[in-house]
């Protein structure tokens, strides 16, 4: 886990993402490792060219919906039926505008669909059939529904159709949801986070992920956070509000996450993980799951880990 401090604007742009709670098996930990080090290359580098918070945190999510290894987008769990039905949020913490969609079918970036929800009407989340009728009136292709199953997303769903198969357990078996939190040089902030949601779910199933101060919140004055874990959980304390509450009394971005991911344990049973900025810079990757896979960039540094106190950093000019 980690954090950095702030300690003025020197420490902006800044940009954090997370690959989802969990426990990802040895086998996959190097790819995603190297997916979260590639999204925070792609979203820091438009920071870097003064690009908007916003841009950066929807980059670096597309990418890690184009990555097989995450569960967003290509890789995205099953439900219960063997069909792909996917959550995600954006928002914009100049005006508190956001936008989410919820059990999407076919389409590859469904980040980039919360976005036009966002910037084309005057709602916050559209859902299911609606979701994917307004993505057609925006131009965004359909994909075929097998483009985004994996063999290991299949075969995971067949080992939860077992009687006695604990979704929960599975959820945190794998690599996960993706997210990400981010501060401009402009001081703006943003967050965005995708998912293919709990594995074999209902058909119909919303999750944290598109729900606003849940899945995300992003607000100029308080900060960001994107959470992952168990979307129930995260609901019924509103985990991502719950952390900025925590961070308006006076509490760091780690004090602030640490406390709310406590309070979830507690108070609900649930685990999870989230990553969080705050306006002057200062940021954490923080989780009470076994594992959560996180990066950031701040100063050409990229920062990243997986295990509990893992804090690794290189160059952000290093391409590996
Ligand atoms: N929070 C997501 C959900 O329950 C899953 C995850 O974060 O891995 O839909």
């Amino acid at each position: 886990m980690a954090h950095g401090r702030s300690n003025g604007s020197d420490m902006l742009p800044v940009l954090v993402v997370h690959g989802g709670a969990g426990h990802v098996p040895e086998e996959y930990q190097q790819s995603v490792l190297a997916g979260v080090r590639a999204a925070v290359r792609e979203g820091y580098a438009i920071l870097q060219g003064q690009g908007s918070a916003m841009d950066a945190v929807v980059a670096a999510v597309t990418l890690l919906e184009n990555n097989p290894s995450f569960n967003a987008g290509l890789g995205s769990v099953l439900n219960a039926k063997g069909d792909v039905e996917m959550d995600a949020i954006v928002m914009d913490g100049r005006d508190l505008t956001s936008g989410a969609v919820s059990a999407v079918k076919r389409l590859a970036n469904p980040v980039q669909l919360a976005r036009l929800v966002m910037d084309k009407t005057i709602h916050l989340c559209l859902t299911g059939e609606g979701a994917n009728q307004f993505a057609r009136e925006m131009g965004v292709p359909e994909v075929p529904e097998e483009s985004l199953i994996t063999d290991y997303s299949r075969m995971r769903w067949k080992k939860n159709l077992a009687p006695d198969a604990n979704l929960v357990e599975s959820l945190m078996g794998k690599m996960g949801t993706v997210g990400a939190v981010a501060v401009d040089a402009m001081g703006n902030i943003a967050c965005a986070t995708s998912t293919g949601g709990l594995p074999n779910k209902m058909e119909g199933r919303v999750g944290d992920t598109a729900c606003i101060g849940c899945g995300g919140y992003a607000d100029n004055k308080v900060g960001a956070a994107s959470p992952t874990g168990h979307g129930e959980a995260i609901m019924k304390v509103v985990l991502a509000r719950l952390i900025l509450f925590h961070m308006e009394q006076g509490c760091s971005t780690e004090v602030a996450a640490d406390k709310a991911l406590a309070y979830m344990k507690e108070r609900v049973g649930g685990v999870g993980g989230v990553v969080v900025v705050d306006p002057q810079g200062g940021w954490s990757a923080r989780f009470s799951s076994r594992q959560m896979v996180w990066a950031a960039g701040q100063q050409n540094t990229l920062h990243f880990g997986l295990h509990a106190g893992e804090h690794f950093t290189q160059s952000t000019d290093d391409p590996n």
